[in-house]
C-alpha cells in the first residue's frame, strides 16, 4: 500500500525547512537524527547530558554521520542556524532554549508532529492513541486486531519503536498499512498540525501538571489530537469521561462507554449484558463476554472498547475483532501475572506511575483484598482516593520509597490497616510471603526514579525476585 516515490519526495522537500535542531538523544531523538540525516537535511543535535554519559556506541554514529552536536547543556549555538526544531517528550515548553526559539520564530514540534506530516505525504493513516492511562496497552491491542485482520500496522510512538523508524522501514520499502502511535500529552504539546485518520482519548486525570503547569494546559495539550482533523477522520471518544466528552472537533464521533448503552448515540462501543457491543450502520455486533478478555479489570474493558471501536471503522469484520480480542494478553509490567509462591499469585503493575492506575489496578481484583506494594518517587497528587480504594481493598500494604512517609500519613489518617515500611523490593517480597493475606502486587503509583532507572527496570527487578524465590522454595521442598 505503501511505497515512496523519490522524485515526488524530493520536489516536497525542498520546500520545507532544511536546518533542523534535534533537542534530546533519547531514542526518539536518535530515531529523528537518523531519519533527517537520511533525507539529507542539516541537523544540528544539542543534549543536555554531558558528553561522558552519551554511550560510545551513539557518539561512533553521530560522528559518521557528520552531525554537528552539543553535550552537557542547550546554549546559542543550538538556535543559530535552525529554521525547525524538534524536542524530545521531556523537555518542558518554559525551558528558556524552548522559550528563546519561539521568540525567534523557529519552529518547535515533535517527532509525531514531523512523522505525520510525513505519513501525510505518503498517503499514510495514522491512528493515534492518547490519555491519562491505557494508552500503550490500547495501542498493542488495536495494533493485534489490524494484524490478526490481515494488515501491517505495527505499533509505535511512546511504547516500542520510535515513529520515524517505522517510517523509515515504510521508505525503504517495507509495507506498512497504518501507524499505530501512542501519543503523550508532551508530544502532543508540540504538534501543530497534527490530524490523525483516528484520534483515540481514552480519560483524563491529573498527572504531569509540573510539566504542563497545571490541569487546564494538560486538558489543551490533549486536545491537539482533535483539532485539526477533518470530516473524513474519527474521533473515538470515552464518554465515560467528563473532560473527554467535551472534546471539540471536526471529525466524525464514535464514542465508548461502559456506564451505558450509548442509547441516544447512532453508533458507538458499549457493554451490554456483558458482552463487548459495537453499533454502526444499524447493526449491532455483540464480540465476546468481557470475562473472555484475557486482560484484567474494568479498565481494560474501557481499553478493549476503544481498541474495537477503531478497528470496525477501519473495515475490520466483526469476527475477526471478537477473536483477536480474545487472544491480546497484557504487556509486560501492566498487570502482569508473575508466577504463583506457596499458593500467593504475584503480579507486576509496574507501569503504574499515577494514582488513578494503582486504583483501576486494585478494582480488577474485584472483592479480593491483596497485599499492595506501593511508593516511589512522589508525584505530589491528592491520595484521598488512593487511600479509600486502599483502605477496601488490601489486606495489607508495603510502602518503599521517598513517597512511603507521605503515603504513609495519609493511609494512615484515613483509616488504611496493617501498614509497612521498607528499604528494598526484596524486604517487601519477603515481607508479602510471610504476611500470606492474598494475592501480592506491586503497584507504585509513583514514578520510579528514585530506586531505579524507569519503570520497566523496577518492573524486571520484582519479577526476578519472585522467580528466584520461587525456585529457593522449590528447592527447598525437594
Ligand atoms: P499508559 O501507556 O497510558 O501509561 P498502560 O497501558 O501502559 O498506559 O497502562 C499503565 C497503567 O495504567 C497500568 O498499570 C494499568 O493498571 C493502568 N491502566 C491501563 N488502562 C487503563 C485505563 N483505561 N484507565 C485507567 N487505568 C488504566
Amino acid at each position: 500500500m505503501f511505497a515512496l516515490k523519490s522524485c515526488y519526495y524530493w520536489a516536497v522537500e525542498k520546500s520545507q525547512n532544511r536546518n533542523i535542531t534535534v533537542f534530546g538523544l533519547g531514542r526518539s531523538g536518535l530515531a529523528s537524527v537518523r531519519y533527517l540525516k537520511r533525507l539529507g537535511f542539516d541537523i544540528f543535535v544539542s543534549d543536555s547530558a554531558p558528553k561522558e554519559k552519551v554511550s560510545d556506541a551513539v557518539q561512533a554514529e553521530l560522528k559518521k554521520l557528520s552531525v554537528e552536536c552539543e553535550f552537557g547543556g542547550h546554549t546559542d549555538q543550538s538556535l543559530a542556524k535552525a529554521q525547525t526544531c524538534i524536542v524530545s517528550p521531556g523537555m518542558a515548553p518554559n525551558l528558556p532554549i524552548i522559550e528563546k526559539a519561539r521568540e525567534r520564530g523557529i519552529e518547535v514540534i515533535s517527532d509525531i508532529e514531523f512523522a505525520a506530516r510525513r505519513a501525510e505525504m505518503a498517503k499514510m493513516p495514522i491512528v493515534a492513541v492518547t490519555g491519562t492511562n491505557g494508552k500503550s496497552t490500547t495501542t498493542a491491542l488495536i495494533s493485534h486486531i489490524l494484524q490478526e485482520a490481515g494488515f501491517n500496522a505495527p505499533y509505535c510512538g511512546n511504547i516500542g519503536v520510535p515513529i520515524l523508524e517505522v517510517l523509515t522501514q515504510a521508505e525503504e520499502g517495507k509495507k506498512v498499512d497504518f501507524l499505530v502511535a501512542e501519543v503523550s500529552s508532551y508530544q502532543l504539546e508540540y504538534c501543530t498540525d497534527f490530524a490523525p485518520k483516528i484520534g483515540v482519548w481514552l480519560n483524563l486525570t491529573p498527572d504531569h501538571l509540573d510539566w504542563h503547569q497545571g490541569l487546564e494546559p494538560y486538558i489543551k495539550a490533549k486536545q491537539k489530537l482533535f483539532y485539526k482533523q477533518g470530516m473524513s477522520s474519527f474521533a473515538v471518544l470515552n464518554f465515560d469521561d467528563p473532560i473527554v466528552i467535551g472534546t471539540t472537533t471536526m471529525a466524525e464521533i464514535f464514542p465508548f462507554s461502559q456506564k451505558t448503552e450509548l442509547e441516544g448515540c447512532i453508533q458507538g462501543a458499549y457493554v451490554s449484558d456483558q458482552f463487548i457491543c459495537l453499533r454502526k450502520n444499524m447493526q449491532v455486533h455483540a464480540l465476546c463476554r468481557v470475562d473472555q478478555l484475557k486482560i484484567k479489570g474494568a479498565h481494560n474493558v474501557e481499553n478493549a472498547l476503544a481498541a474495537a471501536s477503531c478497528a470496525l471503522l477501519l473495515g475490520v469484520d466483526a469476527k475477526v475483532i471478537a477473536k483477536a480480542l480474545q487472544s491480546f494478553t497484557a504487556l509486560e509490567h501492566r498487570l502482569e501475572f508473575i508466577d504463583t509462591i506457596d499458593g500467593i499469585e504475584f503480579y507486576n503493575d509496574s507501569k503504574a506511575t499515577n494514582t488513578e492506575s494503582t486504583i483501576k489496578a486494585l478494582e480488577a481484583f474485584g472483592n479480593q483484598k491483596v497485599i499492595l506494594i506501593a511508593g516511589g518517587k512522589d508525584k505530589g497528587t491528592a491520595l484521598g482516593d488512593l487511600a479509600t480504594r486502599v483502605r477496601q481493598s488490601t489486606s495489607a500494604v508495603i510502602l518503599i520509597g521517598e513517597a512511603a512517609e507521605r503515603f504513609n500519613q495519609n493511609f494512615s489518617s484515613m483509616g488504611v490497616q496493617n501498614i509497612h515500611r521498607v528499604a528494598t523490593l526484596d524486604a517487601a517480597v519477603k515481607l508479602a510471603l510471610d504476611l500470606k493475606s492474598g494475592p501480592v502486587l506491586l503497584s507504585p503509583a509513583c514514578a520510579s526514579f528514585d530506586m531505579f532507572r524507569d519503570y520497566e527496570e523496577r518492573g524486571h527487578v520484582f519479577k526476578n525476585i519472585v522467580r528466584a524465590k520461587q525456585k529457593e522454595l522449590a528447592s527447598q521442598a525437594k
